[in-house]
């Protein structure tokens, strides 16, 4: 169609339906050194919008915070793409992240700098979305093979040692459920 097709983002972030029943398995959680924590987070929070389109998420673990506080839309720093609540999980909940994300940012010493190429690119991204943002066809912008990939790998590798999987998940506050999933990709919800 064109160039578009060769752009795409490396998504994380987003949680298959089990995770909305049960939590988040505590496999998924690291203890981060509390200064890098900070600047993950802030990282995270710096990236630029693409879309928000679907309604607010909520927190797997049901730790109370206001769905309206977890975000709607999806971030991006012009190589991967991720929920704005991303940040909640990892600040609050100290949930793990892929190396290779965390050895990229890193890279650049944990700050997102908004340079003409990198905003001319997802600017690019943003109109391809916002035209096809219902069509599953056309959602190639947004690449989540390396993200269920990395879960399935943590998945296998937890259960290589152990047989039983446990999933923390908070029961004394409120339970809503959204049922809303961006891009309709099945299964996997932010
Ligand atoms: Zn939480």
């Amino acid at each position: 169609m064109s160039a578009l097709n060769n752009i795409s983002l490396k998504v994380i972030g987003y949680w298959p339906d089990i995770f909305e029943e049960r939590g988040i398995p505590d496999y998924l959680i690291k203890k981060y050194d509390k200064d890098i924590k900070g600047k993950i987070v802030n990282y995270l929070n710096s990236g630029v919008l693409l879309f928000s389109e679907f309604g607010h998420s909520f927190c797997r673990i049901n730790c109370g915070i206001p769905d309206n506080l977890m975000g709607s839309g999806d971030l991006t720093d012009g190589v991967w793409s991720w929920p704005e609540g991303l940040a909640h999980y990892v600040e609050a909940h100290d949930i793990l992240l892929p190396d290779d994300f965390l050895d990229s940012i890193k890279s650049k010493n944990y700050a997102f700098t908004a340079t003409e190429d990198t905003m001319g690119r997802i600017n690019l991204i943003k109109q391809n979305l916002k035209a096809f943002l219902y069509d599953n066809d056309k959602k190639d912008n947004m690449d989540m093979t390396y993200w269920n990939n990395w879960l399935n790998q943590k998945e296998s590798n937890f259960l290589a040692n152990n047989n039983k999987i446990h999933y923390i998940k908070m029961t004394n506050s409120n339970n809503k459920i959204n049922t809303k999933a961006p891009l309709n990709i099945p299964g996997i919800k932010k």
